[in-house]
């Protein structure tokens, strides 16, 4: 491979771009995971990224990708032959659902277009027919990475609450959380799953469960096979006595891109994503293109798809934008492949990075002859030229 001058824009929905400060925080020195200074570390930081779940409830950490999280979810809080409520909304939905089924649980599935989020009427309607309460647990995926369509959660704890469901709710944030207002205690979520390498700016290597209550509760009874995943140890684990050897370096990093989210305030990094993703909805608009989360009340804040025309090839596409323009773009997935791509806006960006991005897709469509609108990016620079420094105006939203 040639040399390629100039930063590559990594422009997928995860993982994500990591600040400098964040890559210098984990090249440090490795320690004795066993020793004072990494417990004083850990403690540290189990307790500010209480905050960033919105919760008061342990998190716990294990050295995974966002995957052993769902695993863990599952494993610690049900049974064999268990009866689970998913989604078919989108291809990380599904392939939840699919675990749940490998792990020995009964699926009962809503099924959407994939075009937006299941509708908490839905899963109110199927929770009420359930009257024998066979259903353990639901599981929702607050951003469906997939297709940019965010479930409102809020309003789903609402439906389960209002048919006095006892079922464990369980939310996949993993590219929602640092990017996107998730709230664990007030919306009364059980589980919340996380991972590191997306809103929260480091490599892939920390996969979270928040855990209430009412899941801790669940996991003395649950008789799916667990050693790894189990949540024991961890719930009594308030500084370092993880039962393995713990990702030591990621904790540096995870400690200093929590350094930098305070520093710009947590409702801010929410704010500005939802900017970006606005500009990124303008920008689609602008080129003629259909954005894929057809419901403006379902729009993600961390990453936006849009169709490509009928007739042409998306991965075409993005594999002609990667080689002219060093620019990853995300692909479509499941039975959007090739069909749709994806414009990651999350984790370490700001306007003239998300500016950068569309400018290359917008050259890309040129390139390709795709039949399109010029403009978009103009549309995208307006907005976002406008709405400099409205950002409070946007958090208050
Ligand atoms: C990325 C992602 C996953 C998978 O996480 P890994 O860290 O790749 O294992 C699951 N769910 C959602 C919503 C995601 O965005």
């Amino acid at each position: 491979m040639s040399y390629q001058p100039g930063r590559q824009f990594l422009n997928i929905p995860g993982p994500t771009n990591i600040p400098e400060r964040v890559l210098r925080a984990i090249a440090a020195p490795v320690l004795d995971h066993r020793g004072p200074e990494f417990a004083q570390l850990a403690t540290e930081v189990l307790a500010r990224i209480k905050p960033i779940f919105k919760t008061t409830q342990p998190v716990l950490i294990f050295p995974a990708s966002g995957t052993g999280a769902w695993e863990s979810a599952l494993v610690n809080t049900l049974s064999p032959g268990d009866t689970v409520l998913g989604f078919d909304s989108g291809q990380f939905a599904l392939l939840w659902t699919q675990m749940a089924k490998k792990l020995g649980l009964q699926v009962q599935t809503i099924a959407t277009d994939w075009r937006r989020a299941p509708d908490p009427v839905a899963i109110e309607a199927a929770l009420a027919e359930d009257r024998e309460k066979k259903i353990k647990a639901v599981l929702l995926v607050h951003n469906e990475t997939a297709n940019g369509c965010m479930m409102r959660v809020a309003e789903i704890r609402q439906a389960i609450d209002r048919v006095g469901h006892p079922a464990l709710l369980l939310v996949d944030t993993i590219s929602s959380l640092g990017s996107a207002d998730f709230r664990m205690d007030e919306w009364g979520v059980d589980v919340s799953i996380g991972g590191s390498q997306k809103g929260l700016m480091l490599p892939a290597g920390l996969a979270f469960c928040a855990v209430s209550p009412k899941a801790v509760a669940a996991s003395k009874h649950a008789k799916l096979p667990r050693a790894f995943w189990d949540w024991e140890p961890l719930v009594a684990n308030t500084g370092g006595n993880f039962p393995y050897t713990p990702a030591c370096n990621l904790f540096f990093g995870l400690r200093e891109a929590l350094n930098l989210i305070d520093a710009e305030g947590l409702e801010n990094v929410f704010a500005r994503h939802a900017r970006h993703a606005e500009a990124t909805r303008r920008a689609i608009r602008g080129w003629g293109l259909e954005i894929v989360c057809a419901e403006p009340k379902d729009y993600s804040r961390s990453i936006t798809a849009a169709f490509m025309p009928e007739g042409y090839s998306a991965d075409g596409f993005r594999k002609l934008v990667l080689e002219r323009f060093n620019m990853p773009l995300g692909g479509g997935l499941g039975r959007l492949s090739d069909k749709a791509f994806r414009i990651g806006h999350l984790g370490d960006t700001n306007d003239l990075m998300l500016g950068g991005a569309l400018f290359g897709v917008e050259m890309g469509l040129g390139a390709a002859k795709i039949p399109h609108k010029a403009g978009g990016v103009q549309e995208a620079l307006n907005y976002l030229a406008d709405q400099s420094g409205g950002a409070a105006r946007l958090a208050a939203e």
